[in-house]
């Protein structure tokens, strides 16, 4: 009877096939932080808010109110796929473009505190699994139990460049490393909310398990 799961860590170390592994085998609802602020990215792009590396916070900050974000399952894969305005964005927030301009759009204050809002609101459904950066710090920091995972930067970057040549991307180990660095950087230096393990939220470095042991792992976790 644990009702706020709370996963967090750096990027691409495994939290989210975690998180929805649990969700599953427990019937909880598995929900994407990280989406969320994708999706915020990606209505950046798509409005031109974004110049470069310059972001148009003023104009952002206005059209706030116009970024509507949903979870729905798709009922083929029983997954749940992010939406936005009413456009269902799951593959496009996964892009490269999105990924190497998410963390400064998710440094800004007035976005966090949107997306706060709303992820604790979906938190009133009866037991959620959330991963993130700061679900056990910020938005849930009296979740029941807290997960703080990690993982070489390498380790990271070879499974999520599998990930990505396994959609077609065409894409070097090096690029892939290089943003996941350089986001772990940026997420972990911000000042809102930045990324860092919650003084009770328990450490795994999962470098060298196999997701079979992950899984097993947490679950152990959740039945103590
Ligand atoms: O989890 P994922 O790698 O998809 O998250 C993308 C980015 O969103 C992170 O690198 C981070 O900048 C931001 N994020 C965040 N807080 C969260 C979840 C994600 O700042 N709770």
């Amino acid at each position: 009877n644990k009702i706020v799961i709370a996963i967090d860590g750096f990027s691409s170390c495994g939290k989210s096939t975690m998180a929805k592994g649990l969700a599953k085998r427990i019937g909880y609802i598995y929900i994407d932080s990280g989406a969320m602020y994708r999706a915020v990215t990606l209505y950046c792009i798509n409005h031109n808010l974004i110049d470069g590396n310059l972001i148009d916070e003023n104009s952002l900050k206005k059209q706030m109110q116009n970024i509507h974000i949903e979870f729905k399952i798709n009922t083929q894969s029983g997954r749940p796929e992010t939406w936005l305005n009413g456009k269902n964005v799951e593959q496009e927030i996964r892009s490269m473009q999105v990924s190497n301009l998410v963390s400064p759009v998710s440094a800004l204050k007035f976005v966090r505190t949107a997306m706060t809002t709303q992820q604790q609101a979906l938190g009133k459904a009866k037991g959620i699994v959330m991963d993130g950066r700061d679900i056990g710090t910020t938005v849930f920091p009296h979740a029941e139990l807290k997960i703080f995972v990690t993982a070489s930067a390498e380790t990271r970057a070879k499974r999520r460049l599998d990930e990505l040549k396994a959609k077609g991307e065409n894409i070097s180990y090096q690029e892939v490393l290089k943003n996941v660095q350089e986001r772990d950087y940026i997420d972990q230096n911000r000042s809102e909310s930045p990324l860092k393990k919650a003084d009770d939220a328990i450490l795994l470095d999962n470098s060298d398990m196999t997701l079979e042991e992950q899984d097993k792992w947490l679950y152990e976790q959740y039945q103590k």
